[in-house]
């Protein structure tokens, strides 16, 4: 059995605030937006976690999610469900990356995706405040890893895609017990049924950022990555960035960080990484604005990051701005590149997201916003199974001739 699932440990959430006007509210209790309608974001008492859980003793446990557990909001451990979440390797690319580029492989987590860490946070907490009936709008990975937490613990699921989701991530949705409907539309038009269907008291709204605790989960990832490289952080951070959840959780995981004394001020540049076909934060960092409007037309192959309009907008641009990095958007010629590179010089099999991180690294680099030197971070969001690759069906027939000169 797993040691940090077995203890029951405090939680020191004090209470949530909402991310535009820090108006406080209430911790154990059901909430969506904020009445500003933004995000809401979790407090702790970080004082108390220092004197109950020095560095040493969270470091001394196993290395998967819930070694966090006092950094996170679940109460009771009985409320959790877990498909084994364990710590994500990094791992070196030299060849198509550089001397000291990272991936952080996320694909290994359960259902195949990041979403993982997100979903099994906010699915823990909706089964701790007695929620019964879950929808969410999603481009595929969201959808299964709430799929598959969610029938684990006997919550009912309807979920939302776009027509043109692939057809593997609809199929596990279903697989793992949801109900899912192809909408003719984008993720936010799936989001508008959703949040109908929540207004009339149908089912509690799962999408990204309108419930507060999917940043928690995601937040894991700034806390990993302390840890992996010993309580320090790298350089330069890539985040393929939809609704931006990993991005702003992984920024509010480095300030607590510091709060607690277990890292200091020095922060990674980050870089939000968009598809030049859907680049609504990019043309707001650009113009120098707080809000993003809506992307028209929005088209990628990466599916997991065409999301025209993000909730959270002005929280991922000032964490991005603050941090000294930058917006940047890849063509979907130099995502698919750049998972052929990655695939064929070193092995490891990116999602297109992550291709479009170690595109926009290369560009980075050319443009020196980033040096060889740099150790830097680019985050492989999904498991690159899950996406249609390039036909490879050259047959050979066992009872004619083979030219073995020729194979
Ligand atoms: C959801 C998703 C993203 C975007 O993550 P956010 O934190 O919502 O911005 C990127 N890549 C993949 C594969 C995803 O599934």
């Amino acid at each position: 059995m797993n040691p940090n699932l077995t203890t029951d440990r405090p939680t020191f959430v004090t209470h949530l605030e909402c991310s535009l006007t820090g108006e406080r509210y209430e911790a154990d209790q059901l909430h969506g937006l904020s009445r500003a309608g933004r995000p809401l974001l979790v407090r702790y008492d970080l004082d108390m976690v220092r004197a109950v859980a020095p560095r040493a003793m969270i470091a001394a446990r196993p290395t998967d999610l819930w070694r966090w557990r006092e950094l996170l909001p679940v109460r009771h451990t009985s409320s959790i469900v877990s498909l084994g979440e364990i710590e994500t390797p990094l791992v070196p690319i030299p060849r198509s990356g550089g001397p000291k580029v990272l991936v952080k492989d996320e694909g290994c987590l359960p259902t195949g995706s990041f979403k993982a860490r997100g979903l099994v946070m906010a699915v823990a907490m909706a089964r701790e405040l007695g929620v019964t009936k879950i929808a969410m709008p999603t481009n595929g990975n969201a959808g299964a890893a709430l799929a598959a937490y969610a029938t684990r613990c006997g919550i009912e699921t309807i979920v939302f895609c776009p027509d043109d989701t692939p057809e593997i991530n609809v199929r596990e949705i279903a697989m793992q017990g949801a109900r899912v409907y192809r909408v003719n539309g984008l993720i936010d038009d799936c989001g508008a049924i959703v949040g109908k269907g929540a207004a009339e008291g149908r089912w509690f709204d799962f999408s990204t950022l309108k419930e507060p605790y999917r940043i928690e989960g995601k937040k894991t990832m700034g806390l990993e990555l302390a840890a992996q490289f010993g309580w320090r952080l790298p350089k330069a951070i890539f985040y393929p960035t939809g609704g931006g959840t990993g991005l702003i959780g992984m920024w509010k995981a480095f300030d607590e960080l510091e709060k607690l004394g277990w890292i200091g001020a020095e922060r990674p540049k980050m870089f939000a990484v968009q598809a030049s076909g859907c680049a609504p934060i990019v043309r707001a960092f650009e113009e120098g604005v707080e809000h993003a409007e809506r992307w028209e037309d929005a088209s990628t192959v990466a599916a997991g990051i065409r999301v025209p309009k993000a909730v959270g907008d002005f929280l991922i641009l000032r964490a991005v701005r603050e941090s000294g990095g930058k917006a940047m958007a890849v063509g979907d010629p130099a995502i698919l590149k750049a998972v052929d590179d990655c695939a064929k010089k070193d092995g490891l099999l990116l999602c297109p997201e992550g291709g479009a991180t170690l595109a926009a690294y290369h560009e980075a680099l050319n443009t020196g916003l980033v040096d060889e030197d740099d150790e830097v971070v680019l985050f492989n969001c999904a498991t690159g199974l899950k996406y249609p690759m390039p036909a490879a069906n050259v047959a050979i027939d066992k009872d004619g001739p083979i030219d073995f000169d020729d194979l």
